[in-house]
């Protein structure tokens, strides 16, 4: 008892209607799947935030598209515990809305700023930090090759990875 050539064809054509329902409902799915993330870069450029369907963030406008440098920037103030807080030129620094180098962070209305960048955009202080904006842009190029480098580029930090110590946007050996 087998199965006619018309019946089969009815099957052949059923299962072909089946996959390409079925495709039809996954790119539906993938679809809605990323809109429901959705780009938020407009509202991130105004607040100095991330968007994480784009996986950018901004900081002044200027579009950061490397997690690590981003979260090295710290756009945003903290709050502190004065009593923690022992470095003399801190101290100096929250009284006056300033920056202390020895520490690099700064303080606006007894918050924290954890970059110079930060701390100055914060201020609307954009001429003063001309220059850490040259390292943030050599920081976005340095972020193809490794991103640990470009966020401690940033902050003036080091890179274990590479035992790269950097300053002012150039690099020195480890531990000097
Ligand atoms: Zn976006
Ligand atoms: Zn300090
Ligand atoms: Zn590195």
């Amino acid at each position: 008892m087998s199965a006619s050539p018309a019946v089969l064809r009815r099957v052949l054509v059923l299962l072909t209607c089946a996959l390409v329902l079925f495709a039809t409902l996954r790119i539906g799915i993938e679809g809605n799947a990323s809109s429901e993330v959705g780009c938020r870069c407009e509202e991130a450029r105004q607040e100095n935030g991330w968007c994480e369907a784009c996986g950018t963030g901004y900081l002044a406008s200027i579009p950061i598209p490397s997690r690590f440098v981003y979260e090295a920037l710290d756009a945003h103030g903290h709050d502190i515990e004065l009593t923690s807080i022992e470095c003399v030129t801190c101290l100096d620094a929250i009284r006056t809305d300033g920056f202390c180098d020895v520490c690099g962070r700064g303080y606006i209305e007894g918050q924290a700023y954890l970059s110079r960048l930060a701390f100055h955009v914060a201020k609307g202080d954009y001429e003063a930090v001309e220059p850490d904006f040259r390292v943030l842009r050599a920081a976005l190029v340095e972020s193809e090759r490794c991103e640990l480098c470009a966020a401690a580029m940033v902050v003036d930090g080091a890179c274990a990875t590479c035992r790269l110590e950097w300053r002012a946007g150039e690099s020195l050996p480890f531990g000097r």
